[in-house]
């Protein structure tokens, strides 16, 4: 008999599998996750934070608290750009300003924070709607049947074992994932091409700033190439070195035999002084490497985050595409736990998620190559693609999807130029509710929802009476009714429909299906789009 029985065991509390516990507990499912350390991350690891993420952020609540912190952490806004070494010259500028030319799409910004002081405050967000995270807690073994998984997790300090069972399993136990690997699923890609460190070290660096807004700075010189994060009040920071003495081989280890002189040599040739006094704190080893899960679903196991795929952390991807991944299994999940849904639903989660990862591990490597290791093979890179793209504007094609138009490969376009056509993020718009200002990614994340133009009225009745009869819930959002409106009437071109036109949009706030003129529209016909959307067969309901 098992202990402990809930829809969903996550396996993995650091960045992703808390963003899973977070949204799913916003999504009012009853989720258990599990957490080998005893607290939240103590590296900082992670700290860019996409606008999507912070997108996903807003709409579980933490987006305010968020942007505090991070305000407190770090200096925002800043330049990602190379330099010889911090107290010499600059090389080139990457990026001159995080949020510069992006502020258009979203309500949200930008942001940098550590994930050991975002963890914490996801933690509290979860705690408080109702999520159940046990640390200091391993999973030892797991099985899967036709009706759920049964788990054993072991408490590290007392030693007891218990056993778990649950509808689904998502595995977000990281780079080495334990699960993974007893699912006999492989990586592929680039493998590892660094034997990295992270030197956490403290040091007056502020005279070395001088007075210049700096979020990543690249250190690319005959002694080392890596990267500097440095905290305000510029007394600490990280220096990451990929590369050192063995410029330009396609495998370098800075790792193997590292001593604490070989670190300060390091903190001495990327500050470009030898002077300042340096106190090396803590060095974390990992690998460089860009890889992708070959499959991404066994059965009612699930992959997210860096069990999924590992990318080089240039670029800031690596985290925010786990939290995308959290965010895309989410909904699903807890609609297939309520049985509102059909399991078919979560076999969307791998076709959407995994060629969006994909490019975002191949971006992280182009990355990597162009801003670290010139020297590595150029014809084994893709062609540099625009952050906003890789952040927001990659396309889900699955059967959650009601496409338009046939299928033209694409994985990515600029947000901008999506304009809600299915499968692509729906975009953000400034309405008002009630005089107050609203974006429209503020009516998304809960039920699905048909956002409809101001003469949409019978396409919106429709709606209604098609969710009511299939016992689906769908938000219906008139401009025009319940104090909406559209000061500056941008939806309908934002959303590419006319005024009695309306897109659905998921819980995940991707477009599902469009109607570009709602005139002929039937509850018919869209109860046979609610039922597709949810993997819900037409049989239960003939039209
Ligand atoms: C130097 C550096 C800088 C980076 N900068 C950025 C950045 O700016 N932006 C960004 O988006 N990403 C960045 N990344 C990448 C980011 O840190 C990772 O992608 C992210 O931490 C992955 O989160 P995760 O939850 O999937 O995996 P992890 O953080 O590895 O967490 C997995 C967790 O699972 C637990 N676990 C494993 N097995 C079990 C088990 N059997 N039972 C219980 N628990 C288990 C582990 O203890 C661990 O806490 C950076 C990485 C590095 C190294």
């Amino acid at each position: 008999m098992p202990e402990i029985e809930v829809p969903v065991l996550i396996v993995g509390g650091s960045l992703v599998g808390m963003s899973t516990a977070l949204l799913l507990a916003h999504h009012g499912v009853r989720a258990l996750a599990v957490e080998n350390h005893r607290g939240t991350a103590i590296h900082p690891r992670a700290a860019q934070i996409s606008q999507r993420t912070m997108e996903i952020f807003r709409t579980v609540g933490v987006e305010r608290i968020v942007r505090e912190k991070s305000d407190e952490q770090f200096v925002q806004d800043g330049a990602i750009l190379a330099v010889e070494t911090l107290a010499g010259k600059e090389i080139q500028r990457f990026i001159a300003n995080l949020n510069e030319g992006v502020t258009d799409v979203s309500p949200c910004r930008r942001c940098f924070i550590s994930q050991s002081l975002l963890e914490p405050l996801l933690k509290a967000r979860v705690q408080e709607l109702g999520g159940e995270l046990l640390f200091g807690t391993e999973m030892v073994s797991f099985e899967q049947d036709a009706d759920g998984v049964t788990a054993v997790i072991r408490d590290r300090d007392t030693g007891q074992t218990k056993i778990v069972r649950a509808q689904y399993m998502v595995a977000a136990d990281g780079a080495r994932s334990g699960v993974r690997q007893q699912l006999g699923i492989r990586m592929a890609g680039h493998g590892t091409f660094s034997k990295s460190i992270t030197i956490y070290f403290r040091a007056d660096l502020e005279p070395l700033m001088r007075d210049r807004n700096m979020t990543v700075i690249y250190v690319f010189n005959p002694v080392l190439r890596g990267f500097f994060r440095i905290e305000k009040p510029f007394q600490s920071g990280f220096l990451a070195v990929n590369i050192a003495n063995d410029l330009g081989h396609p495998v370098t280890d800075v790792s193997t035999g590292l001593s604490e002189e070989r670190s300060l040599q390091f903190v001495r040739a990327a500050l470009g002084r030898d002077d300042i006094p340096i106190t090396i704190e803590n060095v974390m080893h990992w690998d460089s490497a860009a890889d992708m899960a070959e499959r991404f679903q066994v059965g009612r196991v699930l992959l997210a985050g860096d069990a999924a795929h590992v990318m080089p952390p240039n670029g800031g991807f690596g985290g925010n595409t786990g939290v995308q991944d959290a965010h895309n299994l989410a909904w699903k999940l807890a609609l297939v736990a309520k049985g509102k849904a059909g399991p078919d639903l979560l076999s969307t989660y791998e076709p959407e998620r995994r060629p969006a990862s994909a490019l975002t591990v191949e971006q992280a490597y182009t990355r990597y190559v162009v801003r670290v290791a010139p020297d590595l093979p150029a014809d084994q890179h893709q062609a540099l693609v625009n952050d906003l793209n890789i952040e927001m504007g990659y396309i889900y094609r699955s059967s959650a999807i009601i496409p338009e138009d046939a299928n033209d490969d694409r994985v990515h376009e600029n947000p901008r130029e999506s304009k809600g056509r299915p499968g692509t993020r729906a975009p953000h718009v400034w309405l008002k509710r009630d005089d107050k200002e609203i974006s429209t990614l503020d009516l998304f994340g809960g039920n699905v929802v048909l956002l409809a133009g101001v003469d949409s009225n019978a396409l919106c009745d429709a709606a209604r009476s098609a969710a009511e009869e299939v016992g689906i819930e769908v938000d219906v959002h008139r401009v025009g009714e319940g104090g909406l409106t559209d000061p500056v009437a941008d939806l309908a071109s934002a959303y590419g429909i006319d005024r009695a036109g309306a897109v659905l949009v998921r819980p995940d706030g991707f477009v599902a299906w469009r109607l570009k003129n709602g005139e002929n529209e039937s509850a018919k016909q869209m109860k046979h789009v609610l039922l597709k959307l949810f993997s819900r067969s037409p049989a239960e309901f003939p039209v």
